[in-house]
């Protein structure tokens, strides 16, 4: 029995079928997820029996951190191989996860799935295919392994960001399980407030999500203005077009503190003009609550041109002044290959791997 990615209700579950003590559960649940002990020898409020048993029939499994890039801003990213011993994975993969402290917190960027089926065409990710979806103890791992090696220098606001390789929304059981540990304050305990799943746009996903009732907060990777620009740049949007898209996004159920993001990557020339700010305004007029991150595009292995900073602003100032709030958002740990869209072609193991992706 794999114990990290368990609910407490599972681990309540599985001491009863050891003939333990339901409780239990929910104290290997603390230790694995408050706690941070990924040895069942050193959760020490278990009787020492139960421990010698859990040794024998249970695991707790990490990835291994096969690399490791610190940038001179602090971030560092890290290269991990998985290893799951669920029984149903038989493939190996690895993938990215990026830790970026700054002034009063620090914000962990995550993977949901290996590799992406989506085929979003300024995403390197995308040329990976998806290999596969990720198990919620995989996610979670990305969180806890980070949380424990800074834990000395640890700021006390942590956010997470569901921006790594993959479609979180295309992962959906994995990833909810994952967050609800990470929302739980008995668990991970961040605040929902604190944790954005940002999706490529998968409308039915979106409806799902917004059925849960511990959900994290939701951005939409929108980078273009019209059906014609998004189909040629994301081909989800022939899928799930424009206008399906907003109606999802209009009866989204907000809580009172929250908005919708949306995720506009600024590509030179293509999606950077006046006239696509003032149609990104019309598009979000009937929603209630929003804004939009504008996200200077990473120049790369990828034939898209920079927007330059004076378009950026004034796509800013359109929207701004039309009552949208805008934010240019820049990417952090450049030098490592941290940033959103770049991605590092490495081979490990003969997998090619990839860094944080553009949504
Ligand atoms: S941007 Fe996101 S959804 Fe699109 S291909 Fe890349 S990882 Fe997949």
């Amino acid at each position: 029995m794999e114990l990290l990615g368990k609910s407490k209700e599972e681990l309540r579950e599985f001491c009863a079928e050891l003939g333990e003590p339901a409780f239990r559960g929910a104290q290997i649940y603390h230790a694995l997820y408050s706690e941070r002990k990924f040895d069942v020898a050193q959760i020490t409020n278990l009787p020492a029996a139960l421990r010698a048993r859990l040794a024998s029939e249970a695991r707790i499994t990490l990835p291994e951190v096969k690399q490791r890039f610190e940038s001179t801003d602090g971030s560092v990213r890290y290269l991990y191989a998985l290893k799951s011993s669920e029984e149903q994975i038989t493939r190996p993969a690895s993938v990215e996860a990026v830790f970026m402290p700054s002034e009063g917190r620090q914000t962990i960027c995550i993977s949901t799935q290996a590799g992406c089926a989506v085929d979003c065409h300024f995403c390197l990710t995308a040329q990976l295919g998806l290999i596969r979806n990720l198990t919620a103890g995989e996610i979670l791992a990305q969180v806890l392994l980070p949380l424990e090696e800074h834990k000395a220098q640890l700021a006390p606001q942590t956010n997470i960001v569901l921006m790594g390789q993959g479609e979180p929304l295309l992962n959906f059981e994995a990833v909810m399980a994952a967050v609800r540990i990470i929302l739980d304050p008995g668990g991970i305990g961040i605040s929902p407030k604190h944790v954005t799943l940002s999706t490529s746009g998968i409308v039915p996903g979106v409806e799902r999500l917004a059925l849960e009732t511990v959900r994290p907060k939701l951005a939409i990777s929108l980078n273009a203005s019209n059906d014609e620009q998004r189909d040629a740049l994301m081909p989800i949007n022939k899928k799930y077009p424009l206008p399906v898209l907003m109606e999802a996004c209009r009866n989204y159920p907000l809580r009172t503190w929250e908005h919708l993001t949306f995720e506009y990557v600024m590509l030179g020339r293509l999606n950077d003009a006046a006239e696509d700010a003032r149609r990104v305004v019309r598009l979000l007029a009937p929603l209630k609550s929003v804004k939009v991150n504008l996200i200077p595009w990473n120049p790369g292995e990828l034939p898209y041109r920079q927007s330059p900073p004076e378009r950026i602003e004034e796509f800013r100032r359109i929207l701004v002044d039309r009552g949208v709030p805008a934010f240019v958002r820049y990417s952090r740990g450049r030098d490592v290959m941290a940033a959103c869209g770049q991605l590092a072609l490495l081979q490990i193991d003969g997998s090619p791997l990839s860094v944080a992706s553009p949504h």
